[in-house]
């Protein structure tokens, strides 16, 4: 079978790895600095810190903005659960905002729209995450316009993202957010196994997440209510968590940092290749505005349902059938039985319902071949015809 995504381990990198075992520091030693800092200077943001997840990395996000019981935070329906979850586990609500159907990204007509109607209800967000879906940044400056006018913060849910630009900026710059989050899962763009990041201009904020990181413990002698008692001595000022990276994934992820150029060039090329060999087909695929550089970090198709004279399903089931494991980015997060359970139902998001009965995945990932993007697309022309 085919994967839809895989990662790309050299050897410099096992060889970065290596090093850390022989070395003095497993973790808490000096590659989680060092990969926070080229990430850091990679990006144009001023502080990043390092966690164990994105997932993580969004709770603290949450947190640190002062997320709390009573708040609202919104999001987009077309992503992975964790871009929701987030402010659940910080006692919050969330509520949805319908995507763009050509970018599959938060529709930020919707979200005006539904911030219109919040404000005359008296219940407007604390927080809106947009999530770069696929790679594709959302219309960050219009997004940002929006969180001056009605007073709501931003973090960049950049799980997908890393590597991509936006008006020729590289995506988590934090130009036009509050804090942004990139995941190291395999399947992302660069790994570190599993890990995340999250980056700022703020060092309030940077501060407060490296400290919940860890425990909520400081070592820093003018956090302490006290004078130290001794060498020793800590002070645990906050209610933190364990959500520390080891400095074996962060030099993989260093070193892994050095190819992530050429990781997003191999996906452009790639999916040129699925454009050209589909063009002509019943399907669609994302729009990519001119003021945006994917980092492709999905291919995703929409099948023209009506001009198709089978289900949704069956495509998909043929696909994997001829050994492609196509796959579904994602069930609308209001659809899952956790939020169903929460009052949400289908109908409510109508578009990111439609995106749902039409997406695949196609595969895309670095070491893909040439001949396998051919193969994948010959099935589908052919299961389409
Ligand atoms: C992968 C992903 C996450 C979670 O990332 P982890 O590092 O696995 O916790 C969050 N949001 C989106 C959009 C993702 O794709």
């Amino acid at each position: 079978m085919i994967p839809y995504g895989r990662q790309n381990i050299s050897e410099s990198d096992i060889q970065a790895v290596v090093e850390v075992l022989q070395s003095d520091f497993l973790t808490q030693g000096p590659m989680v600095p060092a990969f926070e800092n080229a990430l850091a200077q990679y990006c144009g943001a001023r502080h990043a810190v390092a966690v164990n997840s994105a997932t993580s990395a969004l709770h603290l996000a949450c947190l640190a903005l002062g997320v709390k019981p009573g708040d609202r935070v919104w999001t987009s329906p077309i992503t992975f659960v964790a871009s929701a979850n987030c402010a659940l586990y910080c006692g919050a609500g969330v509520d949805f905002v319908d995507i763009d159907p050509l970018t599959y990204n938060l529709s930020v007509e919707c979200l005006a729209e539904k911030l219109r109607q919040a404000e005359r209800r008296g219940c407007l967000p604390k927080v809106v995450i947009p999530v770069h879906f696929a790679g594709l940044s959302c219309d960050m400056e219009a997004i940002h316009r929006l969180s001056r006018q009605y007073g709501f913060k931003i973090i960049e849910d950049a799980s997908h993202a890393i590597g991509g630009r936006y008006r020729g900026e590289p995506i988590g710059n934090c130009r036009y957010a509050d804090i942004a989050i990139f995941s190291f899962h395999p399947v992302k763009i660069i790994t570190t196994g599993e890990g995340g990041m999250a980056l700022t201009n703020d060092a309030g904020l940077a501060k407060k997440m490296a400290l919940l990181r860890s425990h909520g413990i400081t070592r820093e002698p003018a956090d302490m209510t006290q004078a130290a008692d001794g060498p020793w001595y800590y002070q645990q000022i906050e209610l933190g968590f364990n959500y520390r990276i080891t400095d074996i994934q962060a030099a993989l992820g260093l070193s892994q940092l050095n190819r992530l150029d050429a990781f997003v060039d191999r996906r452009h090329q790639l999916a040129e290749i699925y454009r050209q060999q589909l063009a002509g087909l019943p399907l669609n695929w994302q729009l990519q505005p001119d003021d945006c550089r994917s980092s492709l970090h999905l291919f995703v198709i929409r099948l023209q349902t009506s001009q198709i004279g089978k289900p949704h399903l069956n495509v998909f089931r043929q696909l994997r059938d001829a050994g492609i494991g196509v796959n579904l980015h994602y069930i609308p997060v209001h659809l899952q039985p956790y939020y169903q359970n929460l009052g949400f139902k289908p109908g409510d998001y109508p578009q990111a319902e439609q995106y749902y009965a039409e997406a695949i995945t196609l595969p895309l990932y670095p070491d893909l071949t040439e001949s396998q993007v051919l193969q994948i697309s010959g099935a589908l022309q052919e299961n389409l015809n």
